[in-house]
């Protein structure tokens, strides 16, 4: 994976078990890293919750930045409407993707910075070529994909080492069995 020595980016991080592996590949390649905590996608607040405080947890162990966005779950939902019986893996998600890659786009160019991510890629029930065609709308998106090179192995390894919440489900509560 091909990144530019001590470019500022903004990490959007759906949960800290994904971030953990993204954040520490990012560092050692020298990337000035912040995280952005960005989910209204999540079902309700106290999950929102419960997930945001493991990633301040992982903030702290890697000392790195975290921005919060506001939790707005009744837009989110209104956003994805109609799509509400897709599959994990559809159009409803591409839908989420778009919510939360735009909004990390608005974050960085309001804290200047000039490049962005998504820890999205890392897990493999996440398509990343999706990911990249909705990343690529937006100014500064950096197509990193972190599953490769075994990084959805690594995350395990590293929630397991850091006793990290690891969720039963991706975060909206159509995605809950
Ligand atoms: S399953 Fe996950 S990616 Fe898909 S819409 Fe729900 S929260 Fe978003």
């Amino acid at each position: 994976m091909l990144m530019t020595k001590n470019k500022k980016i903004l990490l959007h991080v759906c949960c800290a078990p994904c971030a953990t592996a993204c954040v520490e590949r990012l560092l050692a390649n020298d990337r000035d890293v912040s995280l952005y905590f960005s989910n209204s996608n999540i079902n309700s607040k106290m999950e929102f919750e419960k997930r945001l405080s493991y990633v301040e947890k992982i903030a702290g162990i890697f000392d790195v930045g975290l921005e919060i966005d506001i939790y707005r779950h009744d837009d989110w939902l209104e956003h994805v409407r109609g799509l509400e019986n897709e599959a994990e893996k559809g159009l409803r998600c591409v839908k989420c993707f778009e919510w939360g890659l735009r909004r990390t786009a608005q974050k960085a160019a309001a804290l200047g910075i000039e490049s962005f991510a998504t820890s999205l890629t890392v897990s493999p029930h996440k398509n990343s070529r999706i990911i990249f065609e909705v990343g690529n709308q937006y100014s500064g998106f950096d197509a990193l994909d972190f599953k490769k090179q075994d990084g959805f192995k690594r995350s395990r390894e590293l929630s397991k080492e850091f006793v990290l919440y690891r969720q039963s489900y991706c975060g909206c509560e159509f995605s809950i069995n």
